[in-house]
């Protein structure tokens, strides 16, 4: 795993691909293109790499070893990740799983393909889902926003420093405002792993969050359940 990807000027593509090959060729056409790239070779790191770089796109293999495609996609989808993902699909029966993913899918393309072709499709998928390329994303809930490819929070003008984990924590409840994370569920989409011991971290670390942000801070305690980021 490469531990500094790039993050080009239009953002970082995540490539889940085994066949080292196509990884290369497409890498190589969507750096050409100006994004940054992180190749992944299996479906549990992809999956990690998803939830660890925020990419602005995935471009995903449904073939993998492990954990396929198909399986990675539905993951993010129930944990309301909604990055766009574009499928790569060598089999007729795969197009049928990805179509029956509802919501799943933003496109596909089948092997062989075109790395241009493929490129344009990123393109489209990114256009769809309202990213524009090399505009960064940036999340406001209530006085609070946070520009997320270059890591840092504001409230009202100010600037806020958090540490790595207190900022990927409060922009998963960001991205989904109103939304009531378990702690279980903020455990495997900040820290990576599901462990209902360490559910105290959660709560130690929203406690500093919200120390920092001080009056501004929108994360909510919902008692028994878990936290919300509100704009109220
Ligand atoms: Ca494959």
């Amino acid at each position: 795993m490469d531990p500094r990807p790039e993050r080009d000027a239009r953002g970082l593509v995540l490539v889940v691909e085994d066949d080292r090959a196509i990884a290369d060729l497409v890498g190589l056409y969507l750096r050409r293109e100006g994004f940054g790239v992180q190749v992944e070779s299996d479906g549990a790191s992809g999956l990690a790499a998803v939830r660890r770089l925020r990419p602005v796109a995935v471009v995903l293999d449904v073939g993998l070893p492990g954990m396929d495609g198909v399986e990675v996609c539905r993951t993010l989808r129930a944990e309301q990740d909604w990055t766009p993902v574009l499928f790569v699909t060598a089999r007729d029966d795969e197009v049928d799983r990805i179509l029956g993913l509802e919501m799943g899918a933003d496109d596909y393309v089948t092997k062989p393909f075109s790395p241009r072709e493929l490129v344009a499709r990123v393109r489209t998928v990114l256009r769809r889902s309202g990213i524009a390329p090399g505009r960064e994303e940036v999340l406001q809930v209530g006085a609070v926003s946070a520009h997320v490819d270059r890591r840092r929070v504001q409230v009202a003008d100010a600037e806020v420093a958090l540490t790595s984990t207190e900022f990927d924590l409060l922009v998963h409840l960001m991205r989904a405002p109103g939304r009531v994370f378990s702690r279980e569920q903020l455990l495997s989409a900040v820290w990576g792993y599901a462990a209902s011991a360490g559910t105290r971290t959660v709560d130690v670390h929203v406690a500093q969050v919200r120390a920092k942000l001080g009056p501004g801070n929108p994360i909510r305690t919902v008692r028994g359940v878990g936290y919300a980021a509100d704009a109220s």
